[in-house]
């Protein structure tokens, strides 16, 4: 971090602490050369890919719009908000973590459907149906199949 006052290479931290909730860390430095103070932030850049949709537009992340639909899902269901939220932070980690800067609608749509799968099969199947419109009747049974496969290997 060069010095903002004479462009001096070295300045030394002399307090750093956490702010906005260990968000971020604030950073008291001082020039080597001139001695003068300043001020740095440092946060994780956590940069969520933008959403492709059908038909090619893009769209910001919409992590609200995400959790209401997994809220509608689960509608009725013995599943808590905690749950909820910690299926939410596990979609976007894994967004994030493809590295991509977009992300079809699709794809984040599988990721929402893992979790859902994880949380509650009705809800599951629920999203499912109405998310990836299933061409036909027998690629959802097939679909309902793989489930029952799992739960059969599962106990
Ligand atoms: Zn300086």
């Amino acid at each position: 971090m060069h010095c903002p006052f004479c462009s001096a290479v070295d300045t030394k931290v002399i307090d750093s602490r956490l702010v906005a909730e260990g968000n971020s860390v604030r950073r008291r430095r001082e020039c080597v050369t001139c001695a003068e103070r300043f001020t740095t932030y440092e946060t994780a850049e956590l940069v969520m890919p933008r959403i492709i949709k059908a038909g090619g537009i893009r769209e910001p992340f919409n992590e609200d719009k995400m959790t209401a639909g997994l809220m509608k899902a689960l509608e009725k269901r013995p599943v808590s908000i905690e749950s909820v939220e910690e299926a939410v932070s596990k979609i976007k980690a894994s967004l994030r973590a493809t590295g991509e800067r977009e992300v079809e609608s699709r794809a984040v749509g599988e990721l929402v459907m893992n979790q859902l799968r994880d949380l509650d099969e009705v809800a599951f199947v629920r999203f499912a149906s109405v998310y990836r419109s299933f061409k036909d009747l027998e690629e959802f049974r097939q679909e309902i199949d793989r489930l029952s496969n799992r739960d059969d290997q599962s106990e």
